[in-house]
Protein backbone atom coordinates (compact mmCIF):
# COMPACT_ATOMS: atom_id res chain seq x y z
CA UNK A 1 0.00 0.00 0.00
CA UNK A 2 1.20 3.42 -0.85
CA UNK A 3 0.75 6.44 1.85
CA UNK A 4 -0.01 9.67 -0.34
CA UNK A 5 -1.24 12.26 1.91
CA UNK A 6 -3.64 15.23 0.39
CA UNK A 7 -0.20 17.72 1.76
CA UNK A 8 2.91 17.06 2.81
CA UNK A 9 5.14 20.25 4.70
CA UNK A 10 7.91 17.65 5.82
CA UNK A 11 9.14 17.44 1.82
CA UNK A 12 8.79 21.12 1.06
CA UNK A 13 10.95 21.80 4.23
CA UNK A 14 13.85 19.22 3.69
CA UNK A 15 13.99 20.57 0.29
CA UNK A 16 15.20 24.18 1.97
CA UNK A 17 16.11 22.97 5.12
CA UNK A 18 19.48 24.92 5.42
CA UNK A 19 18.52 28.03 4.48
CA UNK A 20 15.46 27.93 6.63
CA UNK A 21 17.63 27.03 9.61
CA UNK A 22 20.11 29.53 9.15
CA UNK A 23 17.44 32.38 8.73
CA UNK A 24 15.99 31.23 12.05
CA UNK A 25 18.92 30.49 13.94
CA UNK A 26 20.12 34.72 12.99
CA UNK A 27 16.34 35.34 14.78
CA UNK A 28 16.77 33.68 17.23
CA UNK A 29 20.31 35.13 17.95
CA UNK A 30 19.53 38.57 17.12
CA UNK A 31 17.03 39.16 20.14
CA UNK A 32 13.94 41.14 18.05
CA UNK A 33 11.28 38.33 18.13
CA UNK A 34 9.20 41.12 18.21
CA UNK A 35 8.68 43.18 14.74
CA UNK A 36 12.27 42.25 14.02
CA UNK A 37 14.14 43.48 11.28
CA UNK A 38 12.85 40.18 8.87
CA UNK A 39 9.29 40.98 9.42
CA UNK A 40 9.73 44.77 7.14
CA UNK A 41 12.05 42.81 4.55
CA UNK A 42 9.63 39.79 4.17
CA UNK A 43 6.54 43.06 3.40
CA UNK A 44 8.83 45.09 1.30
CA UNK A 45 9.77 41.52 -1.03
CA UNK A 46 6.11 40.35 -0.67
CA UNK A 47 4.66 43.95 -2.10
CA UNK A 48 7.44 43.77 -4.76
CA UNK A 49 6.33 40.07 -5.44
CA UNK A 50 2.61 41.32 -5.84
CA UNK A 51 3.23 45.07 -7.57
CA UNK A 52 1.81 46.57 -5.00
CA UNK A 53 2.54 49.44 -2.96
CA UNK A 54 2.37 48.16 0.56
CA UNK A 55 2.31 44.73 1.98
CA UNK A 56 1.14 44.71 6.48
CA UNK A 57 1.98 41.26 7.11
CA UNK A 58 -0.42 40.65 10.72
CA UNK A 59 -1.18 37.18 12.50
CA UNK A 60 -3.39 35.20 10.59
CA UNK A 61 -5.44 34.85 6.67
CA UNK A 62 -8.29 35.80 9.60
CA UNK A 63 -7.17 38.49 11.01
CA UNK A 64 -6.04 40.26 7.50
CA UNK A 65 -10.03 40.03 6.50
CA UNK A 66 -10.81 41.20 9.52
CA UNK A 67 -8.34 44.25 9.98
CA UNK A 68 -9.08 45.01 6.57
CA UNK A 69 -12.67 45.27 7.19
CA UNK A 70 -11.94 47.44 10.12
CA UNK A 71 -9.37 49.80 8.06
CA UNK A 72 -12.49 50.21 5.43
CA UNK A 73 -14.52 51.30 8.53
CA UNK A 74 -16.90 48.25 7.62
CA UNK A 75 -19.10 47.48 10.46
CA UNK A 76 -22.41 47.66 12.56
CA UNK A 77 -25.54 48.17 9.94
CA UNK A 78 -23.21 47.57 6.24
CA UNK A 79 -23.47 44.16 4.50
CA UNK A 80 -20.79 42.32 2.77
CA UNK A 81 -21.39 40.48 -0.58
CA UNK A 82 -19.64 37.30 -0.09
CA UNK A 83 -19.70 33.61 -1.03
CA UNK A 84 -21.18 31.04 0.46
CA UNK A 85 -18.45 28.28 -0.57
CA UNK A 86 -15.08 28.99 1.29
CA UNK A 87 -13.54 28.85 4.44
CA UNK A 88 -15.83 30.39 7.55
CA UNK A 89 -12.82 32.94 8.01
CA UNK A 90 -14.38 34.64 5.53
CA UNK A 91 -17.95 35.57 7.02
CA UNK A 92 -16.70 34.94 10.25
CA UNK A 93 -14.30 38.04 9.57
CA UNK A 94 -17.21 39.96 8.75
CA UNK A 95 -19.24 38.81 11.22
CA UNK A 96 -17.01 40.23 13.98
CA UNK A 97 -16.54 43.28 12.93
CA UNK A 98 -20.24 44.04 13.45
CA UNK A 99 -21.12 43.66 9.23
CA UNK A 100 -23.45 40.91 8.04
CA UNK A 101 -22.72 38.71 5.56
CA UNK A 102 -24.56 38.82 2.18
CA UNK A 103 -24.53 35.61 0.03
CA UNK A 104 -24.45 35.30 -3.47
CA UNK A 105 -24.40 31.53 -5.00
CA UNK A 106 -21.40 30.02 -6.61
CA UNK A 107 -21.08 29.47 -10.30
CA UNK A 108 -20.68 25.34 -11.11
CA UNK A 109 -17.93 25.52 -13.42
CA UNK A 110 -15.40 27.71 -10.98
CA UNK A 111 -16.83 27.16 -7.89
CA UNK A 112 -16.05 31.06 -7.09
CA UNK A 113 -19.23 33.65 -7.02
CA UNK A 114 -21.45 33.70 -9.49
CA UNK A 115 -21.16 37.29 -10.83
CA UNK A 116 -24.40 37.39 -12.75
CA UNK A 117 -25.42 37.07 -9.43
CA UNK A 118 -24.53 39.60 -7.49
CA UNK A 119 -26.16 42.74 -8.59
CA UNK A 120 -29.48 41.85 -7.45
CA UNK A 121 -28.23 41.23 -3.71
CA UNK A 122 -26.48 45.60 -3.64
CA UNK A 123 -29.07 47.14 -1.08
CA UNK A 124 -28.52 50.85 0.21
CA UNK A 125 -26.59 48.89 3.07
CA UNK A 126 -24.26 46.95 0.68
CA UNK A 127 -20.73 48.27 1.43
CA UNK A 128 -18.41 45.80 -0.03
CA UNK A 129 -17.77 42.66 -2.24
CA UNK A 130 -15.76 40.08 -0.57
CA UNK A 131 -14.41 37.46 -3.29
CA UNK A 132 -13.19 34.64 -2.86
CA UNK A 133 -10.14 33.27 -5.16
CA UNK A 134 -11.51 29.71 -4.13
CA UNK A 135 -8.83 26.42 -4.56
CA UNK A 136 -6.05 29.18 -6.49
CA UNK A 137 -8.50 29.76 -8.93
CA UNK A 138 -8.82 33.66 -9.53
CA UNK A 139 -12.39 35.24 -9.55
CA UNK A 140 -13.67 37.23 -12.28
CA UNK A 141 -11.79 40.53 -11.06
CA UNK A 142 -12.86 42.59 -14.65
CA UNK A 143 -16.67 41.78 -13.84
CA UNK A 144 -16.58 42.48 -10.09
CA UNK A 145 -14.33 45.87 -10.25
CA UNK A 146 -17.22 46.85 -12.54
CA UNK A 147 -19.63 45.75 -10.38
CA UNK A 148 -18.00 47.59 -7.28
CA UNK A 149 -17.29 50.94 -9.54
CA UNK A 150 -21.06 51.43 -10.59
CA UNK A 151 -21.93 50.89 -7.26
CA UNK A 152 -19.38 52.58 -5.09
CA UNK A 153 -19.00 49.48 -3.37
CA UNK A 154 -15.16 48.42 -1.90
CA UNK A 155 -13.65 45.51 -2.69
CA UNK A 156 -12.06 42.90 -0.54
CA UNK A 157 -10.41 39.97 -1.93
CA UNK A 158 -9.78 36.48 -0.08
CA UNK A 159 -6.51 35.35 -1.61
CA UNK A 160 -5.87 33.27 1.57
CA UNK A 161 -5.47 29.78 -0.99
CA UNK A 162 -4.33 31.94 -4.18
CA UNK A 163 -0.66 33.39 -3.24
CA UNK A 164 0.50 34.29 -6.38
CA UNK A 165 -2.55 33.76 -8.87
CA UNK A 166 -2.72 35.93 -11.52
CA UNK A 167 -6.24 37.64 -13.15
CA UNK A 168 -5.45 39.49 -16.73
CA UNK A 169 -1.81 40.12 -15.79
CA UNK A 170 -2.18 41.42 -12.56
CA UNK A 171 -1.60 39.19 -9.27
CA UNK A 172 -4.82 38.64 -7.23
CA UNK A 173 -5.09 41.05 -4.36
CA UNK A 174 -3.79 43.83 -5.91
CA UNK A 175 -7.01 44.64 -8.03
CA UNK A 176 -9.72 45.37 -4.98
CA UNK A 177 -9.09 47.94 -2.87
CA UNK A 178 -7.53 45.18 0.14
CA UNK A 179 -6.09 41.71 -0.64
CA UNK A 180 -5.97 39.38 2.14
CA UNK A 181 -3.30 36.65 2.35
CA UNK A 182 -2.94 33.64 4.47
CA UNK A 183 0.43 31.91 5.58
CA UNK A 184 -0.83 29.08 6.94
CA UNK A 185 0.71 25.77 6.23
CA UNK A 186 -0.84 24.32 3.78
CA UNK A 187 -1.66 27.48 1.62
CA UNK A 188 0.91 28.34 -1.50
CA UNK A 189 3.50 30.18 0.64
CA UNK A 190 2.92 28.97 3.91
CA UNK A 191 5.23 29.35 7.11
CA UNK A 192 5.74 27.24 9.92
CA UNK A 193 2.75 28.50 12.02
CA UNK A 194 -0.06 31.16 11.66
CA UNK A 195 0.47 34.35 9.92
CA UNK A 196 -1.20 36.55 7.00
CA UNK A 197 -0.22 39.65 5.20
CA UNK A 198 -3.12 43.12 3.37
CA UNK A 199 -1.58 43.95 0.31
CA UNK A 200 -2.97 47.27 -0.65
CA UNK A 201 -1.95 50.29 -2.82
CA UNK A 202 -4.35 52.58 -1.06
CA UNK A 203 -1.92 55.05 1.95
CA UNK A 204 -5.19 55.34 3.96
CA UNK A 205 -5.78 51.57 3.95
CA UNK A 206 -2.36 50.86 4.54
CA UNK A 207 -1.60 53.37 7.42
CA UNK A 208 -4.81 52.21 9.47
CA UNK A 209 -3.85 48.21 9.22
CA UNK A 210 -0.43 49.25 10.17
CA UNK A 211 -1.96 50.57 13.51
CA UNK A 212 -4.46 48.23 14.22
CA UNK A 213 -2.61 45.03 14.33
CA UNK A 214 -0.41 46.29 17.01
CA UNK A 215 -3.16 47.67 19.48
CA UNK A 216 -4.56 50.71 17.65
CA UNK A 217 -1.93 53.60 18.25
CA UNK A 218 0.11 55.17 15.94
CA UNK A 219 2.33 55.75 18.74
CA UNK A 220 3.79 53.58 21.51
CA UNK A 221 1.59 53.97 24.52
CA UNK A 222 -1.23 55.97 22.52
CA UNK A 223 -4.68 54.72 21.56
CA UNK A 224 -6.64 55.79 19.47
CA UNK A 225 -8.98 52.70 18.44
CA UNK A 226 -9.56 49.33 20.16
CA UNK A 227 -7.05 47.19 17.79
CA UNK A 228 -5.94 44.03 17.80
CA UNK A 229 -2.66 41.86 18.83
CA UNK A 230 -1.87 40.60 15.43
CA UNK A 231 1.86 40.86 14.23
CA UNK A 232 3.66 38.33 11.91
CA UNK A 233 6.61 36.29 13.99
CA UNK A 234 10.17 37.36 13.24
CA UNK A 235 10.30 33.61 12.71
CA UNK A 236 7.88 33.41 10.62
CA UNK A 237 9.07 36.29 8.38
CA UNK A 238 12.53 34.69 7.94
CA UNK A 239 10.85 31.59 6.89
CA UNK A 240 8.64 33.35 4.61
CA UNK A 241 11.92 35.21 2.83
CA UNK A 242 13.27 31.97 1.99
CA UNK A 243 9.87 30.72 0.76
CA UNK A 244 9.02 33.14 -1.45
CA UNK A 245 11.83 33.09 -3.56
CA UNK A 246 10.76 29.47 -4.44
CA UNK A 247 6.43 30.71 -4.89
CA UNK A 248 6.73 30.69 -8.56
CA UNK A 249 8.66 27.53 -8.49
CA UNK A 250 6.39 25.35 -6.74
CA UNK A 251 3.01 27.10 -7.78
CA UNK A 252 4.40 25.65 -11.72
CA UNK A 253 4.58 22.86 -10.01
CA UNK A 254 1.03 22.86 -8.81
CA UNK A 255 -0.13 23.59 -12.46
CA UNK A 256 2.13 20.79 -14.38
CA UNK A 257 0.04 18.41 -11.55
CA UNK A 258 -2.76 19.93 -12.07
CA UNK A 259 -2.61 19.49 -15.95
CA UNK A 260 -1.20 15.44 -15.90
CA UNK A 261 -4.78 14.77 -13.65
CA UNK A 262 -6.58 16.63 -16.35
CA UNK A 263 -5.37 14.42 -19.12
CA UNK A 264 -5.41 11.40 -17.54
CA UNK A 265 -8.63 11.47 -15.49
CA UNK A 266 -10.63 13.17 -18.43
CA UNK A 267 -11.85 9.44 -19.64
CA UNK A 268 -13.26 8.81 -15.98
CA UNK A 269 -17.19 8.87 -16.14
CA UNK A 270 -18.92 10.23 -13.12
CA UNK A 271 -16.52 12.87 -12.12
CA UNK A 272 -16.51 16.52 -13.49
CA UNK A 273 -13.10 17.66 -13.67
CA UNK A 274 -11.84 21.11 -13.01
CA UNK A 275 -11.11 23.16 -16.41
CA UNK A 276 -7.90 24.69 -16.61
CA UNK A 277 -7.66 28.28 -16.22
CA UNK A 278 -4.49 30.20 -16.48
CA UNK A 279 -3.00 32.22 -14.03
CA UNK A 280 -4.48 29.22 -11.48
CA UNK A 281 -2.49 28.25 -8.89
CA UNK A 282 -3.99 25.13 -7.81
CA UNK A 283 -3.84 25.27 -3.60
CA UNK A 284 -6.52 22.40 -4.58
CA UNK A 285 -7.38 20.15 -7.67
CA UNK A 286 -11.23 19.61 -6.76
CA UNK A 287 -13.23 17.05 -8.96
CA UNK A 288 -16.89 17.15 -8.59
CA UNK A 289 -18.03 12.80 -7.54
CA UNK A 290 -21.58 12.68 -9.22
CA UNK A 291 -24.55 10.46 -7.86
CA UNK A 292 -23.78 10.51 -4.45
CA UNK A 293 -20.81 8.20 -4.95
CA UNK A 294 -18.36 10.55 -3.25
CA UNK A 295 -17.96 8.74 0.54
CA UNK A 296 -17.37 5.36 -1.59
CA UNK A 297 -15.07 6.77 -3.90
CA UNK A 298 -12.97 8.57 -1.21
CA UNK A 299 -13.37 5.28 1.20
CA UNK A 300 -12.01 3.57 -1.87
CA UNK A 301 -9.09 6.16 -2.32
CA UNK A 302 -8.17 5.74 1.54
CA UNK A 303 -8.07 2.02 1.45
CA UNK A 304 -5.25 2.24 -1.32
CA UNK A 305 -3.27 4.96 0.83
CA UNK A 306 -4.47 7.98 -0.92
CA UNK A 307 -5.69 11.10 1.52
CA UNK A 308 -8.39 13.42 0.10
CA UNK A 309 -10.49 16.18 1.39
CA UNK A 310 -13.82 17.30 1.23
CA UNK A 311 -13.75 21.31 1.34
CA UNK A 312 -16.21 22.36 2.46
CA UNK A 313 -18.60 20.05 3.51
CA UNK A 314 -21.70 21.94 4.92
CA UNK A 315 -21.72 25.89 2.80
CA UNK A 316 -21.48 28.84 5.52
CA UNK A 317 -25.21 29.65 4.52
CA UNK A 318 -26.32 26.77 6.43
CA UNK A 319 -23.52 26.55 9.68
CA UNK A 320 -25.41 27.44 12.85
CA UNK A 321 -23.09 30.38 13.41
CA UNK A 322 -25.36 32.25 10.62
CA UNK A 323 -28.85 30.49 11.53
CA UNK A 324 -30.01 34.13 12.72
CA UNK A 325 -29.29 34.80 8.41
CA UNK A 326 -32.12 32.83 7.70
CA UNK A 327 -31.01 31.03 4.60
CA UNK A 328 -33.02 27.72 3.77
CA UNK A 329 -32.05 24.68 2.69
CA UNK A 330 -32.07 25.00 -0.98
CA UNK A 331 -31.24 28.76 -1.14
CA UNK A 332 -28.00 28.70 -2.48
CA UNK A 333 -28.23 25.58 -4.93
CA UNK A 334 -25.19 25.20 -6.15
CA UNK A 335 -22.98 25.63 -3.20
CA UNK A 336 -25.20 23.04 -1.63
CA UNK A 337 -24.68 20.71 -4.23
CA UNK A 338 -21.08 21.62 -4.47
CA UNK A 339 -20.84 20.57 -0.57
CA UNK A 340 -22.30 17.18 -1.78
CA UNK A 341 -19.73 16.77 -4.50
CA UNK A 342 -16.41 18.02 -4.19
CA UNK A 343 -13.44 15.79 -3.53
CA UNK A 344 -9.54 17.61 -3.27
CA UNK A 345 -7.09 15.06 -4.38
CA UNK A 346 -3.06 15.08 -3.32
CA UNK A 347 -1.83 18.53 -4.37
CA UNK A 348 1.40 19.88 -3.56
CA UNK A 349 4.51 20.68 -5.94
CA UNK A 350 6.89 17.83 -4.42
CA UNK A 351 4.24 15.33 -5.28
CA UNK A 352 5.98 12.51 -7.15
CA UNK A 353 5.66 11.71 -10.72
CA UNK A 354 4.62 7.94 -9.66
CA UNK A 355 2.93 9.33 -6.75
CA UNK A 356 0.71 11.74 -9.15
CA UNK A 357 0.46 8.09 -11.62
CA UNK A 358 -0.91 5.95 -8.55
CA UNK A 359 -3.32 8.93 -7.93
CA UNK A 360 -5.02 8.70 -11.42
CA UNK A 361 -5.15 5.09 -11.39
CA UNK A 362 -6.36 4.53 -8.02
CA UNK A 363 -9.55 7.33 -8.65
CA UNK A 364 -9.66 5.56 -12.06
CA UNK A 365 -9.92 1.84 -10.48
CA UNK A 366 -12.67 3.47 -8.03
CA UNK A 367 -15.19 4.65 -10.75
CA UNK A 368 -14.33 0.53 -11.72
CA UNK A 369 -15.20 -1.15 -8.98
CA UNK A 370 -18.46 1.05 -8.80
CA UNK A 371 -19.78 -0.02 -11.95
C1 LIG B 1 -7.14 29.64 5.15
C2 LIG B 1 -8.21 30.57 4.77
C3 LIG B 1 -8.48 31.74 5.50
C4 LIG B 1 -7.90 32.03 6.85
O1 LIG B 1 -6.54 31.97 6.94
P1 LIG B 1 -5.84 31.66 8.35
O2 LIG B 1 -4.44 32.09 8.13
O3 LIG B 1 -5.98 30.20 8.60
O4 LIG B 1 -6.52 32.46 9.40
C5 LIG B 1 -9.40 32.63 4.99
N1 LIG B 1 -10.06 32.39 3.85
C6 LIG B 1 -9.85 31.26 3.13
C7 LIG B 1 -10.59 31.08 1.86
C8 LIG B 1 -8.93 30.31 3.57
O5 LIG B 1 -8.74 29.20 2.86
Amino acid sequence: MVNIPPFDATCQYQSIAADIEKNICAVMAGGRYIMGPQVKEFEAQFAEYLSCEQVISCNSGTDALHLALRALKIGAGDEVITTPFTFIATTEAIGIVGATPVFVDVDLNTYNIDTDLIESQITERTKAILPVHLYGRPCNMTVIMEIARKYNLKVIEDCAQATGAVWEGKKVGTIGDVGCFSFFPTKNLGCFGDGGAIATSDKVIAERVEYLRRHGGKVKYQHEELGLNSRLDTIQAAVLLVKLQYLDRWNSARVEIANYYINQLANVKGIVLPTMQSGSVWNQFTIRVLDKQRAKVQKFLKEKGIGSMVYYPIPLHLQQVHSNLNYALGSLPISEQLSDEVLSLPMFPELTASAQKVVVESVSQAFFALT
